[in-house]
């Protein structure tokens, strides 16, 4: 293993998360003139949600439909993230960023549009119009490495972030450690954006395997853990979020299906969406996963994809860009045998995971219209916030994110100092697993908590299952002190399955308190299974007090209509 050194750094900004929203913030931060510094866990050259490329992008363009206006865009928001999207934030952190979001994609080179240079735009996941860009955008992710790279942002990959501190009640640094060496990072910033995506690994896979998911395995709520025992305030933390996939294969696939006119049917041959939503596969995405869920209890299922009635040319621009996100789909459909006519593909219900309810809002650190927490010089941007979701969000929000990260540190006359002790502290317990001779395995513990999330809230909760939830993983508190990590690969691993038991235990709690049904089966309480805007339209936040008491309080929207 060699020998491990430690290193002080210290930067103006900090990004925590070079994912899209963490390298929009660095581009940001680095133009308002600050120091910057990325911190990721993999290498930023391919990391994140859009590691494989990506191929869709929402956005209102003001071509003079009624639907494509920045109003109606809002609107509709208001309408479908109903008490989960703050539609003051949404302005900020989106609309007002949206023009220059798409002209700074095309100036790094991935263009928006065409091979026929047209813009090419469906709909689908409730939309009033087709708001989804369709483009290509396999090299998104390595363009935007060497973009802040140009701009001379420094970049630390493969250092898992640990811890955040305060000083005076405000940021002072944070904790990680190398991945590969084993050095250990004390850093002090001046501002920090974390960009670390949503929690995965939390509920059994579709496939058995619990890195082969939907979406990022990487993303472990590590630094929803991190902040909120910092005592910064999370929100939307009680979703658990679900899609369709191609049964056998854990990819979503779903908005270029419906988006090209796509359909569900049952066992029966019958399309069934809209016996579930008047917009049939056109609903938002939880109205599909409840119609497949009902479908498959009823004893309907399999469920199928049914691309047989789709034009020669939708369906050949179909199956040419199902591989832009996933290069393996093709070849799984291929192998299949579905690519020969385009038809039938078998479908199932993805695993649950912690993450927003909505592709307009996000789940995680509760942003204001500035992306900043409650916590002095910590701000939040893309997966990681309760605000910002999705390739358009994450894009447009992250530059706002590192922009206002970037004003905060520009007066903030000094670096807060991180304390002797704590840093000494948290070097001891970050490598104590690697010390144990024996004890239990991250995979052990690990496929505990999976279980008793699956088996008590991922998709149905009541009161009782979610005590019952909450029981069992306080039991498992005791267990953290014995997990033992032969290498530093297990080591980071063991911090991953300790951040996922944190975050379940936060989504439970937080579940609790939302007494009703809201995106049902995303948080569906069979003991209050109907909606109660009366008292329940708005953002739950859930927040560790400084005695170490945990609260949750309801913030109230109002939306008109
Ligand atoms: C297969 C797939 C297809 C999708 N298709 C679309 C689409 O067509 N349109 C759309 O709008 N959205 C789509 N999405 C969603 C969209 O990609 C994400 O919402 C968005 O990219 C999230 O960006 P982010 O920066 O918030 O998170 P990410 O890009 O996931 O970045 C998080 C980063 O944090 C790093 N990290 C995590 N923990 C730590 C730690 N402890 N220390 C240091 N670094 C850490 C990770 O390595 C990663 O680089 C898709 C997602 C997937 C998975």
């Amino acid at each position: 293993m060699g020998s491990r050194s430690s290193h002080d750094l210290e930067t103006d900004v900090a990004i925590i998360g070079g994912g899209t929203a963490g390298l929009n913030s660095a581009m940001a931060a680095a133009q308002a003139g600050c120091r910057v510094l990325i911190v990721d866990k993999a290498n930023i050259v391919h990391s994140g949600a859009i590691a494989g490329g990506i191929d869709h992008f929402m956005a209102f363009l003001e071509t003079g439909e009624p639907w494509d206006t920045r109003e109606a865009y809002l609107g509709w928001v208001g309408s479908v993230a109903r008490g989960a999207a703050d539609l003051e934030v949404q302005e900020a952190v989106y609309c007002d960023e949206l023009k220059e979001a798409l002209e700074r994609v095309e100036r790094i080179g991935v263009s928006l549009r065409q091979p026929d240079g047209k813009i090419f735009r469906t709909a689908a996941l409730g939309q009033p119009g087709p708001y989804a860009i369709n483009f290509d955008g396999k090299k998104l992710k390595p363009k935007m490495a060497i973009e802040v790279r140009r701009r001379k942002c420094r970049v630390l990959n493969r250092v898992q972030v640990t811890n955040l501190y305060l000083h005076d009640g405000e940021l002072a640094g944070f904790t990680g450690f190398d991945i590969r060496s084993g050095d250990f990072y004390r850093i002090r910033a001046k501002a920090v954006v974390i960009a670390t995506g949503n929690t995965n690994r939390m509920f059994n896979a579709q496939v058995g395997n619990p890195f082969n998911l939907w979406y990022c395995p990487a993303n472990t709520g590590d630094l929803h853990r991190a902040a909120f025992d910092a005592g910064v305030a999370l929100a939307n933390m009680e979703y658990v979020r679900m899609t369709i996939v191609p049964k056998g294969f854990s990819t979503p696939g779903f908005n270029a299906f419906f988006g090209m006119g796509a359909q569900l049917v049952n066992s029966l041959r019958e399309p069934f969406m809209k016996n579930y939503h008047e917009m049939g596969n056109k609903a938002p995405r939880n109205f599909i996963v409840w119609g497949a869920l009902q479908e498959l209890k009823e004893g309907r299922g399999p469920i199928y994809m049914d691309c047989g009635h789709l034009k020669a040319k939708d369906l050949e621009h179909l199956f040419r860009t199902l591989g832009i996100d996933k290069d393996t789909l093709p070849e799984f459909l291929l192998a299949k045998g579905y690519a020969k006519d385009g038809a039938m593909i078998e479908m199932t219900v993805s695993e649950p995971m912690q993450a927003r309810p909505s592709e307009v809002c996000g789940s995680g650190i509760r942003i204001g219209r500035d992306c900043a927490s409650n916590v002095p010089g910590i701000f939040a941007a893309g997966d990681a916030s309760d605000q910002m979701g999705c390739l358009h969000m994450a894009t447009a929000g992250g530059f706002a994110a590192g922009r206002h990260a970037a004003a905060y540190a520009k007066k903030t006359a000094h670096r807060r100092p991180l304390a002797t002790k704590a840093m000494a502290e948290e070097q001891a317990r970050v490598f104590r697993p690697l010390e144990r001779k024996s004890g239990s395995t991250y995979r052990e513990f690990e496929t505990i908590v999976r279980q008793i999330c699956s088996d008590h809230f991922g998709p149905v909760k009541t009161e009782l299952s979610l005590k019952a939830a909450l029981e069992k993983l306080g039991r498992l508190d005791a267990a953290r002190d014995e997990l033992k990590a032969d290498n530093l690969h297990e080591l980071m691993r063991t911090h991953e399955a300790m951040n996922i038991h944190a975050v379940s235990k936060i989504s439970a709690t937080a579940a609790l308190a939302r007494r009703e049904t809201r995106f049902p089966p995303y948080h569906y309480r069979a003991d209050y299974p109907l909606s109660d805007d009366e008292n329940f339209c708005g953002l739950m936040v859930i927040q560790k007090q400084p005695g170490g008491d945990v609260t949750t309080r309801l913030d109230k929207l109002r939306y008109a209509g």
